[in-house]
């Protein structure tokens, strides 16, 4: 880890500013490409996560890992972290005091990652860092400037192992993206 990207790491660890420091294992920082072409950001951790401190390591991380592959986008090009850097118990949605507590970390692993294009894995990523009425079924695989970055929100993996016949609309959207960073260069 780059020793900007430490640092934040560091306080991350020592985090109390909300409940979740209580009941968590690990904190999930982040991982993949410290020059990342795109940046994709999820929910929270789950257990998975909280057990092993790397994201998206579940079932979800598996599908999620599979349909990257098949989009044609390279794991190299990829820094994948969360809102949250700790597990909600029984993963129930964070709450929103709960995110305003972990929004720094996050800006500053974007400040520091400086990816060109960012993607919001579900609905909850989406409110935050797009916007609160957001609505993923009908503007997922949208485009929007954010600071400079293009941003879009696709369905968050674990919906598509809950619903596969959303299977391709995922896909596409992902191709989509790999197209958008393919044209960012
Ligand atoms: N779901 C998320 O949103 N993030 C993870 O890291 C794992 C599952």
């Amino acid at each position: 880890m780059n020793s900007d990207l430490r640092i934040v790491y560091k306080e991350a660890c020592l985090c109390e500013a909300c409940e979740l420091c209580h009941s968590r294992t690990n904190i999930v920082f982040g991982s993949g490409s410290e020059k990342p072409r795109v940046m994709f950001i999820g929910e929270a951790p789950g257990e998975n996560e909280d057990l092993s401190g790397e994201p998206f390591v579940g079932r979800a991380g598996k599908l999620l890992d599979k349909l990257l592959i098949e989009a044609g986008i390279s794991k190299e090009d990829v820094y994948i972290t969360n809102i949250l850097k700790c597990r909600p118990p029984k993963n129930r949605d964070p709450k929103p005091c709960e995110a305003d507590c972990c929004m720094p970390f996050l800006n500053r692993q974007i400040e520091i990652l400086n990816p060109r294009v960012i993607v919001c894995l579900g609905r909850i990523s989406a409110m935050r860092l797009i916007n609160p009425k957001f609505k993923i079924s009908c503007e997922r695989g949208i485009w929007f400037l954010r600071d400079g970055r293009d941003i879009c929100a696709v369905y968050h993996p674990s919906f598509i192992l809950r619903d596969p016949r959303k299977h391709d609309d995922m896909l596409g959207d992902l191709i989509k993206i790999r197209e958008k960073i393919e044209s960012t260069d």
